[in-house]
């Protein structure tokens, strides 16, 4: 046995693990079925620019042992998410705050929006059962009619009422000016691309790219005592049970030979009709500056455009309604008899894990696995 442990899936959980592992002492192979690491956190430089080749990533946490276990790996720059939606080509600052409330109903003062808030707020009676109640409770119907309800559906495939309200509970409202998309006490971009992050985690590790564990399992398995497995669970399980539903993500990039196209990082198109979700203006998580500090003269746009996952494509998020939880449990019950495989991370939990959250979790996991 050459390895203690086999790690599917060189993104954030797996590379972490492995780290973890490797300053325990133990013998490490990390493979990947895609020819690069870093899994959905993958950048990669073109005109000077640090592209996010799976959408917008923006580390931000409140938990100080993930800050500081980052900060171990990277330099964080000052990079603060303050989207724009583009409803109609209105445009309103997110998340919802007293610019958004301005803009909306011409409020001037919180006591103002407050008023407009309990006003359309009261239509809902009880605890809100579903995302399109959830929304209107927190902000009022006319928000959710410009800002939510068409953003989430094309995000989503499935109508606001049926999508569970957790999911846009992760959205701050406030009643200051303040256009921090996120609560978090840490925020920002790794200096140079998350690639090189990851690739630091990995130091010293044997990785193999363009392995599909599926395919090769026993012999792969036959490597290492133990495997952690970070690809979807219903995959391990070659979908005995049925599918879960994920939602993909397909991208649509362009070189621009310009140097500002939309003037944010980030652009939501909140109408029905738009086909994409958002507009990704990737140069600004780095203030449009290559690493010498000078501006760049072009700019990459991605497109984003939200689909059903259906076999062969990249499995993005994980659809948590109850359907899905019901047969999630089915197959965590599988797993469970897996004696030698841990399963963990976005796809191997069916979790809609932020970055921070899955590397506490795979901290947590390093802990209790390395220290038994
Ligand atoms: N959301 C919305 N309008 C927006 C942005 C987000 O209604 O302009 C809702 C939508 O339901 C989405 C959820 O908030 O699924 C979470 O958005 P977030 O930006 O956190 O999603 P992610 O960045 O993970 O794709």
């Amino acid at each position: 046995m050459k390895y203690d442990y086999l790690i599917v899936g060189a993104g954030l959980f797996g590379s972490v693990f492995a780290h973890e592992a490797k300053a325990a002492g133990k013998r490490v192979l990390v493979i990947d079925r895609r020819n690069h690491i870093a899994g959905n956190v993958y950048t990669e430089k073109t005109e000077g620019i640090n592209v996010h080749k799976y959408g917008a990533h923006i580390f931000h946490t409140n938990i100080k042992r993930v800050w500081e276990y980052v900060n171990r790996f990277a330099e964080f720059n000052r990079f603060t998410n303050a989207p724009v939606a583009n409803y109609k080509g209105e445009l309103y600052s997110l998340p919802f705050n007293m610019y958004t409330f301005n803009k909306m109903w011409g409020v001037v003062t919180p006591e103002e929006a407050q008023a407009k808030i309990d006003e359309q707020r009261s239509e809902i009676k009880g605890e809100p059962k579903n995302l399109e109640e959830q929304a209107i409770s927190l902000v009022g119907r006319d928000i959710y009619e410009k800002l939510i309800k068409g953003y989430t559906e094309k995000q989503w495939g499935r109508s606001c009422a049926e999508l569970p309200s957790f999911i846009i509970k992760r959205l701050p409202v406030r009643l200051t000016f303040d256009n921090n998309y996120f609560n978090a006490l840490y925020q920002g971009i790794p200096i140079g691309g998350y690639t090189k992050m990851v690739e630091k985690m990995l130091d010293g590790i044997d990785v193999r790219l363009g392995v599909d564990y599926l395919k090769n399992k026993e012999e792969l398995d036959s490597m290492a005592d133990r495997v952690l497995y970070t690809g979807a669970i219903d995959a391990y399980f070659g979908y005995c049970l049925g599918n879960l539903e994920y939602r993909s993500v397909r991208f649509e990039n362009e070189l621009i030979d310009k140097p500002n196209f939309q003037g944010n990082a980030a652009v939501n198109y909140t109408d029905r009709e738009t086909p994409w979700t958002r507009i990704i203006e990737h140069k600004w998580f780095e203030f449009g500056k290559d690493e010498n500090g000078r501006d760049l003269p072009k700019t990459i746009i991605s497109r984003e455009y939200s689909a059903e996952w259906k076999l062969g494509d990249e499995p993005y998020y994980p659809v948590n309604d109850e359907k899905n939880a019901a047969l999630y449990s089915e197959y965590k019950r599988l797993a469970d008899k897996e004696a030698k495989v841990i399963f963990g991370g976005r796809l191997g939990e069916y979790k809609y894990y932020d970055m921070d959250a899955v590397i506490e979790s795979a901290l947590d996991c390093a802990d209790r696995e390395l220290n038994k």
